[in-house]
């Protein structure tokens, strides 16, 4: 497989925006390269656009060469320049299961991109045969969730594998809640396979949603193309600075994690003795999607007590369905007395 035969003909071809400190690396002592400010130190400074001291940090941790780390403005910075780089509009399209993020279709509609459906079994699991029949000349890229929103479990890995080995396209997987499950990540694979963009994010086990950062990890052909195309600057220096701070703290999220998924067990014991709940989902991330005897009617309900939880009624397969994020021990506690009372 040879990616650059992938990648849309105007990308291929364009020279990228080459800005002052692209064609500068290293120390000097008078900058008068990129019209800065000389006040106001160091934050007159454009950062570091490959943001290298943070990609060497994230490669220690998760075992990936950073020239194979893509960061971007949250996960959504990756998912919506997989598109512009690979999908030609009114031309290309995208597969994935339904339901899932919907930030895949949201980003394939904006760049007036094609995107096609495909029925899970009734586990919410994927059949790779399934996917690649629904793919043609003109499928690009394949989004998988695992492991998946709403529905919180993690897809069969051996499907997995044989979508990415058998399709000549991109998969990107989304890992954003690996660190809640019981599978290993597939970054541990990465350099197995030419063609996969694996999603991680600080959004979630990190605690850091405010921060904005994603992470995607990839061969370094791809992470190449996306490093064209995206802004010159986009991670700034306080999220560079902080994150570097928390990378050096990652033990902490170990812990934090630990706690959580107790307190989801927890969670999910207490949901499932519910009378409103007729079904508690087996979950592997940090929430629980839980189906109730009338999802709008028990959403509005908990609203009316100050606690929101997602409604997923109208998702895919999920009526009468809520999700729900597993808080602290009590916040839980809070929602389960909540539901306790519902009447009806
Ligand atoms: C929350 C979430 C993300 C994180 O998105 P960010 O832009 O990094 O905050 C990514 N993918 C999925 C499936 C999610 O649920």
């Amino acid at each position: 497989m040879n990616i650059k035969y992938l990648v849309r003909k105007n990308i291929q071809e364009m020279q990228p925006y080459s800005s002052a400190r692209d064609e500068f690396k290293g120390e000097a002592s008078v900058y008068l390269d990129a019209n800065e400010n000389p006040y106001n130190a160091p934050y007159n400074r454009y950062p570091d656009p490959l943001q290298w001291k943070v990609k060497e940090k994230i490669s220690e941790i998760k075992g990936v060469t950073p020239e194979c780390i893509f960061l971007g403005v949250g996960s959504d910075e990756p998912i919506d320049l997989m598109i512009r780089v690979f999908c030609e509009p009114h031309v290309d399209n995208i597969v994935l299961p339904d339901p899932t993020y919907g930030m895949y279709h949201v980003a394939a509609e904006v760049n007036a991109v094609e995107y096609r459906c495909v029925e899970p079994d009734e586990n919410f699991d994927i059949q790779a045969d399934k996917i690649l029949k629904a793919c043609d000349d003109h499928t690009k890229l394949i989004f998988l969730c695992s492991p998946n929103n709403p529905t919180g479990n993690s897809l069969n890995r051996d499907e997995v594998i044989k979508v990415i080995e058998n399709f000549p396209g991109i998969v990107v997987l989304d890992e954003a809640y690996i660190d809640f499950s019981s599978q290993e990540s597939l970054t541990k694979k990465l350099s197995d396979y030419p063609n996969p963009v694996i999603l991680q994010t600080f959004s979630k086990a990190w605690g850091m949603a405010a921060v904005r950062l994603g992470m995607a990890f990839a061969a370094k052909e791809i992470i190449a193309v996306l490093n064209k195309i995206k802004y010159p600057y986009n991670i700034n220096m306080l999220t560079q600075e902080y994150v570097l701070k928390a990378l050096d703290k990652h033990q902490d999220v170990k812990k934090r994690v630990k706690e959580l998924l107790a307190e989801r067990e927890k969670l999910a014991a207490d949901l499932s003795l519910l009378k409103c709940v007729t079904k508690v989902y087996p979950s592997d991330a940090n929430f629980i999607l839980v189906k109730t005897v009338d999802a709008d009617n028990i959403y509005r309900y908990l609203l009316n007590r100050g606690i929101v939880v997602r409604n997923r009624n109208n998702a895919a397969l999920c009526s009468d369905c809520l999700r729900i994020t597993v808080g602290t021990a009590a916040e839980n506690k809070i929602l389960i007395e909540a539901l306790k009372n519902y009447p009806g």
